[in-house]
């Protein structure tokens, strides 16, 4: 079978410019592309033959050589590329022709090389509430990935190095046709056996089995500022997943929950809780003892306090988070009703009763007698 003229197989006069050939082969390259013909055997040929054509007629040498003798002038120099074709190395200009026509854009394998920054870890701590009033130091442990010991995080067992990908032949990608109601599209795929990195490892690390990564277990000392409450979020840069590829670690984000205390309740930076005074300090007054954060506080109630009086103390609330200010402590007293007298208690109750009458119990008077209106009407 006689060759055809290159100047024929590309389409061009014996006077073109180096122009006119690039872009004549570029066009016929495309055209007749095995991506974009699969299974054309035709295609294939066509495609061989204008490579070949342009490898010679690109050249300014093998091209003066052709000019001269013809195809005998370049036999052996040509052709050469039926070797290389399996591994389509070289052609990359091509894709990115070709995707440009389709409006292509793929992440490249520069970005898929690039450094990431690893996961964030979410750690949630149970601390006491006094914990969170005043602060706290705390060492906590928990695990996360880390560059492994051994290998440093390459995957490669020490002493020995990576090879380039045998698949992609280094470039961390794979082309590949795909059939569409529209056409043929040649995509560009991820590397599958070197995940997009271009080189594989020879011998994997005994500790990773290649991974470049092991689980461990960190110890940390933390600081819990004053004033956290349930929700607070304390971030910890740097202490998260390894990143990949050289990348930083991610961060570390501890979830504070603070522990329900056994008489404080807290709104805000207000602390609440509830007394018990008996029904004699309530009735005669007199000095009680309230339990605040810091220390019990003595205060002073008046003769004829009222269950459920609510007392303010400014300030022995929860300080800010922000480091300015205290919130304030509310106490509600509870009036206790005794449940068991002595006959003797009895007595003197019953003696307090005649001696009172009904007129000490203002509010009860009242309270009867809107009842006896109520049923009067
Ligand atoms: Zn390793
Ligand atoms: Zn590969």
């Amino acid at each position: 079978m006689s060759k055809r003229d290159y100047y024929e197989v590309l389409g061009v006069d014996k006077n073109a410019t180096e122009q006119e050939i690039k872009k004549a082969f570029r066009q016929l390259a495309k055209k007749y592309h095995p991506d974009l013909n699969p299974d054309n055997k035709d295609a294939e040929q066509k495609f061989k033959e204008v490579n070949e054509a342009y490898e010679v007629l690109s050249d300014p040498d093998k091209k003066a050589r052709y000019d001269r003798f013809g195809h005998e002038g370049v036999s052996g120099q040509a052709g050469g590329f039926s070797q290389g074709f399996e591994g389509f190395g070289g052609f990359g200009d091509i894709f990115e022709d070709i995707f440009d026509m389709f409006g292509g854009g793929f992440s490249s394998s520069t970005r898929r090389n690039a450094p990431r920054k690893g996961s964030d870890i979410k750690y949630r701590l149970d601390i006491e509430f006094e914990e969170a009033v005043f602060g706290v130091d705390k060492e906590i442990e928990f695990k996360r990935t880390e560059n492994c010991s051994k290998c440093s995080g390459t995957g490669a067992e020490p002493g020995t190095s990576k090879i380039k990908c045998p698949k992609c032949n280094g470039s961390g990608e794979v082309k590949y046709a795909q059939s569409t109601p529209f056409g043929q599209f040649v995509r560009v795929g991820t590397c599958d056996r070197c995940n997009g990195q271009g080189e594989i490892i020879d011998k994997p690390c005994s500790k990773c089995s290649g991974s470049g990564k092991e689980r461990k277990a960190r110890k940390i000392n933390i600081k819990i500022p004053a004033g956290v409450d349930t929700g607070s979020v304390i971030p910890l840069r740097g202490e998260g997943e390894a990143g990949e590829k050289g990348g930083s670690h991610g961060d570390l984000y501890i979830y504070i929950n603070v522990k329900p205390h056994e008489i404080f309740t807290r709104e805000g930076n207000d602390i609440y809780c509830e007394v018990p005074i008996s029904f004699v300090q309530a009735a005669l007054g007199g000095e009680i003892e309230i339990p605040s954060l810091e220390e019990k506080i003595k205060h002073i109630i008046p003769e004829g306090t009222q269950t459920d009086t609510v007392l303010k103390f400014k300030g022995k609330g929860i300080p800010n988070v922000r480091g300015y200010g205290r919130g304030d402590q509310y106490v509600k007293v509870v009036v206790q009703v005794p449940t068991k007298l002595t006959d003797k208690q009895r007595e003197i109750l019953k003696q307090f009763a005649v001696e009172s009458g009904e007129k000490v119990y203002e509010h009860k008077k009242g309270f009867f007698d809107k009842v006896k209106d109520a049923f009067s009407g």
